[in-house]
This record gives C-alpha cells, structure tokens and sequence, in this order.
C-alpha cells in the first residue's frame, strides 16, 4: 500500500514536494480499506496542491477494487497489480519489484536516461523502439542474481543523484567502468526525444463572487484537469477576453437581473502543466442579492472555504486576498 501509494505520487511530482503530502495521506488514510471508503471531498482535500488529480481518484477507484475482489488485501502479482485503475507499466514493474521482489522491469523517466548512456543508443526514448531497448536491458540485467528491488531502485537512484540530465558526474559514477559514454560529451547530448512537445493555451476568468459573506462555489466535472476540485465561476475562452465580457458571461450565466460589475482586478498568473498553459486572471464581484436563477453553484460562507479543495491558483488567489 506504502510503495502504491509513494509511486502514483511520484508520477509528475517531484520527492521534496511528494514527501508532506505522502506523510499526510498515510496519517489519514492508514490502510486500503480507509481509501476505499473515504469521500470524494475528503480526498480531495488531502490531495489539494499535488495537482493530476486524476491519480487521486484513480487511487479512489483501485482502492475499491482492492476493497471487492482482493479482500482488501494488494494484490501480489504482476497482472493483478497492472490491471488496476490508474496503474501502467512503470507503476506496476515498480510496485512488483520493489515491494515483492519479483523480476519485472521499472523504467521510468531516470531509468531511459541512463540506460541509454550506458548503450550509447541514439534512439529516441519516446518511441516504441527506444523503450523496448532499454526495458530488454533492464530485464537482461533482472535475469542475473541481482534482487530485483534493489536493482530497480539502484537505476532510478542512479539517473535521479548521479547520471543527471545537465551534468552526469561520470568520475563519481558506480557504472562508469562499462559506461560506454563515460567522460565523453556525448553523456550530455543523451538521451535523444523525437517528438517536440505542443503546448495548448487556455484562457480562464475566474470571478470571485461573494455576496453577504458567502463565496459561490461550484464543483469541477470530471473530464478535465482538477476533476471534482471545487472553483468558483470560470470563464474559459482560447483568447484573452475584457473584463466587460466576463461581466456579461457572469450575469448570463447566473441568470442575474440587475447589471453586474466587476473590480479592477490584480490577480494573474500562468500555470503551466504537462501539456497546456493556463493564462489565469480572476476578478472579483460583489452581488447585492444571494438569489439566482442558476442551480449550478452553490453558496458557502467565506469562513468556511478552507473546508473545500480548491486547485492551487485559487489558493494563492485567497492568500493575497487576507
Ligand atoms: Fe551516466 Fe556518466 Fe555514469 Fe555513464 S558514467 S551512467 S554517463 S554518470
């Protein structure tokens, strides 16, 4: 349960960030069967910061399944563990090898790295062929006498401290003798991407809107990035938009009658994640009456908001606000 959960919390974060929150999570969700039983919001609020929080929900679901048809108890094997929600290749070669021992391979971002420093293969490591050569030379090295836990961690511990991306410190290097790009610039030019990363841009007005000491909320659907966190009214266009135009969408769409206006506002940022830039601004507007036409948010008193998981902006956002 601790390595499952250390590795789904690894993925995209890194161990600095990883270890309050690990810690925390264990504290309140001490076994399989608490996460398969805890609530949406309960979770998320353990997860508020981390960000993807599709992991988190992924964790919620496996849990379950852990819960239904293991008996709650991990499952042992490889297929069993590969087979639950939110669980790959990597995270389940990581949770076999390093809590069972058992001889499969764990290649992950580090492992590629060095792998192909220590081959001198030029192919790209995000295509198939790239990965299934350093994954063959990960199982080569499985098939000698070496434990497979120690093995596995010995790799990414290896990329993460001492075969880095900018400078691998070959004079310090355990491998160095059979490294075939030990000392020689090439180390640094490994290894090879093929593809080059697009980058989509969003544009999100928020509105903070508040009405006698009450914040609106609503809660995120879940198809998209910070499902079930809880935001206040988005505005999302793919280009910049006037703070008019909020003003209008605003009272569209909360069926307000009566002009609203929004305060100059302060507040932007851009928020990068894996595949898209999120140009943020929020504003904030004031409303005389709490009555909408709208269902769709929900009214929750200001002294109460910490209760709610709400995505990282929006908590720097209130953090300046106080
Ligand atoms: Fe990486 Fe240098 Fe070690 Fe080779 S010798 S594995 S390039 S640190």
């Amino acid at each position: 349960y601790h390595v499952w959960i250390s590795e789904i919390m690894l993925q995209q974060t890194r161990a600095a960030v990883v270890r309050g929150y690990y810690l925390r999570f264990l504290d309140g969700l001490p076994s399989v069967r608490d996460l398969a039983e805890v609530d949406d919001d309960a979770l998320m609020k353990l997860w508020q910061g981390l960000g993807y929080y599709s992991r988190a929900h992924n964790l919620h679901r496996a849990a379950q399944v852990i819960a239904t048809e293991h008996q709650g108890i991990f499952p042992k094997d490889f297929d069993s563990i590969r087979a639950l929600p939110g669980v790959g290749d990597y995270t389940a070669g990581a949770i076999a090898s390093f809590a069972f021992d058992l001889p499969y391979p764990a290649v992950d971002g580090n492992v590629l790295r060095v792998i192909s420093r220590l081959l001198a293969s030029e192919l790209p490591i995000d295509t198939l062929s790239g990965k299934r050569l350093c994954t063959q030379a990960v199982e080569e090295l499985l098939a000698t006498q070496l434990p497979p836990s120690k093995l596995g961690q010995a790799l990414i511990e290896l990329g993460a401290l001492v075969c880095t991306p900018q400078s691998p410190q070959c004079s310090a290097c355990p491998a160095s003798s059979w490294c075939r790009v030990a000392e020689l610039p090439l180390a640094r030019l490994l290894p090879i991407k093929g593809k080059k990363l697009t980058l989509r841009d969003r544009y999100f007005s928020y509105i903070y809107t508040t009405s006698r000491q009450q914040v609106l909320l609503e809660k995120r659907g879940r198809t998209d990035i910070w499902r079930g966190l809880y935001q206040f009214p988005l505005f999302e266009s793919d280009s910049p938009q006037t703070p008019e135009a909020v003003a209008r969408w605003l009272e569209h769409e909360l069926s307000y009658s009566g002009e609203l206006r929004l305060a100059p506002t302060t507040f932007s940022l851009e928020h990068r994640l894996s595949h898209q830039i999120l140009h943020i601004t929020i504003y904030t507007a004031e409303l005389e009456s709490d009555t909408l036409g709208s269902s769709k948010y929900q009214w929750v008193r200001e002294s109460e908001l910490g209760d709610y998981a709400l995505p990282t902006p929006l908590v720097r956002f209130l953090e300046q606000l106080h």
